[in-house]
């Protein structure tokens, strides 16, 4: 991070300003609104620069610059058009210890203004530690398009109820839940359309009616194979909300980053060199979170339906009389298919798609694998890297071409991701020859051939 993101008290606090032109008015503007005792030093200034001086709204000294005008000052602007004073400013300020910072010269500064979105007292500052101020712009206009109008309202309603609010809510999970849902609520849409007096009264009512909510719940969430822009929405506002998030450690690490930073994270996965819990003491902690009162997500990659013992937690859980919501996600089949333009059904081609996995319990002959070599399918192998050879073999043995194209797709979506092609009777050797690690799946079928072109603009983009 380029720059630390802070807030500044200025409330009647000093702050130098040197220059005084329409670049300098808009920081007076701004500083005024949050009360700094503004000194504005200047030769010349902006006719509104004068009206402000002579109304007493700040003081302004009609002189140049001089290096004891910094003294004593919360912070220091420069915003003139001559590098020289500017430099000086810069040079000042920084010897007195006072944070300083020049229009259009990062050099010179020590601190940045951010693009604001200013929805008093809700502020969003956005900067891009001067790598592009005209995307931060763009930014910034979307969010304002976001954000409704009368949002600091809303935040001023909220803050006039924080101390009945806390009476009646006396644990800070209890609180956090009851502000959550009144803002996803009817309540805040009122106050935001401006019907402030009418809610106070429902909103008092609401506060002395409602039991606080002791259950916590849980989620179990899909992350999707690995890039975070094919996280759901829903995936999104649950990873927000929650108080503990008990990931996978394969395959979820981008996802994290959308979580409640101040969230509990429990890594309970398989990883290299850690076996992790077993799926009992998973089940055990679940419901012991949930139990506290916590909004639980289990974060799993993929889909948690998908080979993800997502249905056993789901039986537990619910055995156990907890809430549990399913928020589906993009399973490495469907995320690898997309990425390596393979349909899965396509006409003529594939009629039905099978997901198996290569990694059962019961061993590799508990697989159907007649039934898997039918053709006009598409099969998509999960957990496959190491029994490869062992599948091609069976679905040979049991009918399918040896000339079936294959497809496999490692770290599917991720910018790692590598795509290996070939045919079925070559399936092993290709990919002990491409070393090809976990995570990934294969497809195999006629389709595969579909994901040729994808490997060979991966492996063009590869060599330039
Ligand atoms: N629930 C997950 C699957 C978990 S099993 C899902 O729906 O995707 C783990 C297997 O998923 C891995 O062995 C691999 O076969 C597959 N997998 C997961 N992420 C992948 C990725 N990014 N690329 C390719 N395969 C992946």
């Amino acid at each position: 991070m380029r720059h630390f993101p802070a807030f500044f008290d200025l409330n009647g606090r000093p702050v130098v300003v040197v220059g005084a032109g329409a670049v300098a008015l808009r920081k007076i503007r701004l500083l005024l609104r949050a009360g700094a005792r503004i000194a504005v030093v200047a030769p010349r200034a902006n006719a509104d620069v004068a009206v402000l001086a002579q109304a007493g709204a700040l003081v302004w000294h009609a002189r140049p610059f001089a290096a004891g005008d910094v003294a004593g000052a919360a912070l220091a602007f420069g915003a003139t058009d001559d590098a020289a004073v500017n430099r000086a400013v810069s040079e000042a300020a920084q010897a007195a210890g006072v944070p300083v910072a020049i229009v259009d010269s990062p050099k010179l500064s020590t601190f940045i203004t951010p693009a604001i979105v200013d929805r008093d007292p809700i502020t969003v500052a956005i900067a891009s530690g001067g790598a592009s101020p005209v995307l931060a712009r763009r930014i910034r206009a979307r969010i304002e398009a976001l954000l409704p109008a009368r949002l600091g309202a809303l935040a001023r309603f909220a803050e006039s109820f924080r101390g009945s609010v806390a009476a009646m809510r006396p644990t800070f999970a209890a609180r956090r839940r009851w502000w959550e849902d009144f803002f996803e609520g009817p309540l805040a849409t009122r106050v935001l359309a401006g019907d402030e007096q009418g809610v106070r009264r429902a909103f008092v009512a609401t506060l002395n009616r409602t039991p606080p909510r002791a259950e916590g719940r849980v989620a179990l969430v899909g992350a999707g194979p690995g890039d975070p822009d094919l996280l759901t929405l829903r995936a999104l506002q649950r990873l927000q909300d929650a108080d503990a998030v008990v990931h996978d450690r394969l395959g979820t690490e981008r996802a994290l980053d959308y979580a409640r930073r101040d969230a509990d994270f429990i890594p309970v996965g398989k990883a290299p060199g850690h076996k992790g819990p077993a799926q009992d003491e998973i089940n055990a902690l679940l419901l012991s979170l949930a139990r506290e009162g916590k909004r639980v997500v289990r974060l799993k990659g993929g889909d948690p339906f998908i080979f993800g013992r997502g249905g056993e937690e789901l039986e537990f859980l619910r055995a156990h009389g907890i809430d549990v919501e399913i928020v589906p996600g993009i399973t490495a089949a469907t995320g690898a298919a997309a990425s390596a333009g393979v349909p899965l059904t396509h006409r003529g081609m594939a009629r039905a798609v099978t997901f198996v996995t290569a990694a059962t319990a019961e061993g590799i002959d508990a697989i159907d694998w007649a039934a898997l070599a039918q053709l006009g399918q598409t099969v998509v192998v999960y957990m496959g890297v190491a029994a490869a050879g062992e599948v091609a073999q069976r679905l040979i043995a049991h009918g399918l071409d040896a000339a079936t194209p294959v497809a496999a797709v490692e770290n599917a979506t991720l910018p790692e991701q590598r795509i290996v092609t070939g045919r079925l009777a070559d399936l092993a050797a290709l990919m002990r020859q491409h070393g090809v690690q976990n995570p990934a799946v294969i497809v195999i079928g006629e389709v595969a051939a579909f994901a040729e072109e994808a490997a060979s603009v991966a492996r063009f983009a590869a060599a330039s």
